[in-house]
């Protein structure tokens, strides 16, 4: 099986002062060898923590759905890829939300980070009236299902899933442990319809929102969870090695 998975995103944080935290969990995810350790910082930081670190991965937060072109302001796959990225996160709610961003462009953008060598992170998740309504597990299948790629070879190596309830992120609330897994019970059932037993069966599922090390125990060996992506408390060594360790 593949190694639980905890993965920093570090959203619109960080400026060259950050390189000595993302040293530090470096140097410390060294000594953590049963788990695999990641982080997303900005475009403007991907290529310096790229070579400042010597264990940990390295990706992005998104990338355009295009290979190149007129495209002011955008970062293409190969872009991310070049500076040092080897993987993406795509469709995080504050990309769908903020951006209007939809299942069709994530694909789209899935799509173009395959094609530049990119593993993906997608996320999905649910606002809260929708948790409210009880529609949940019918949203984020809905979501997820137009999101993925139809097809893809070694799917468990190239793709992690992210569940991320739009109201638990940034928020300090998190869904109870029996919601979590019911949600990413059926994320797997998702998965494993699409990729079939073998490889849809070892996608990692992560779960994303107000993880800390206070309550990453309880979340991360929750059934069917596979690690964390993990905003605020990831910006320091000290808060996101405390979530790495109780992985
Ligand atoms: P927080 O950990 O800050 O709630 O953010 C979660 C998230 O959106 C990670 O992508």
């Amino acid at each position: 099986a593949l190694r639980p998975y905890v993965v920093g995103n570090w959203k619109m944080n960080g400026t060259r002062a950050m390189l000595a935290e993302a040293r530090a969990i470096d140097r410390s995810a060294q000594r953590l060898m049963k788990v695999e350790v990641a982080l997303a910082p900005p475009f403007t930081l991907i290529h310096a923590v790229h070579k400042e670190v010597e264990e940990i991965g390295v990706g992005a937060q998104d990338c355009h759905a295009q290979g190149d072109g007129a495209f002011t302001g955008d970062i293409s796959a190969a872009m991310a890829a070049d500076a040092g990225a080897t993987f993406t996160i795509l469709g995080h709610s504050e990309r769908r939300q903020g951006h209007g961003e939809t299942d069709a462009d994530v694909l789209a953008k899935a799509g173009a980070a395959l094609d530049a060598g990119l593993q993906l992170i997608i996320c999905c998740g649910e606002t809260e009236s929708v948790r409210d309504s009880g529609n949940a597990v019918q949203a984020v299948t809905d979501q997820l299902r137009a999101s993925l790629p139809q097809t893809l070879e070694s799917a468990s190596e190239k793709l992690t899933v992210a569940y991320e309830p739009i109201w638990a992120i940034g928020t300090g609330r998190t869904p109870t442990v029996g919601d979590v897994e019911s949600m990413h019970r059926a994320i797997r059932a998702l998965l494993i319809d699409r990729y079939g037993e073998t490889e849809g069966g070892a996608i990692r599922i992560l779960y994303g929102g107000s993880v800390k090390p206070e309550n990453a125990r309880e979340l991360l060996w929750a059934a069917e969870v596979g690690g964390a992506l993990v905003g605020g408390a990831s910006l320091t060594a000290e808060s996101f090695m405390g979530i790495v360790m109780a992985a």
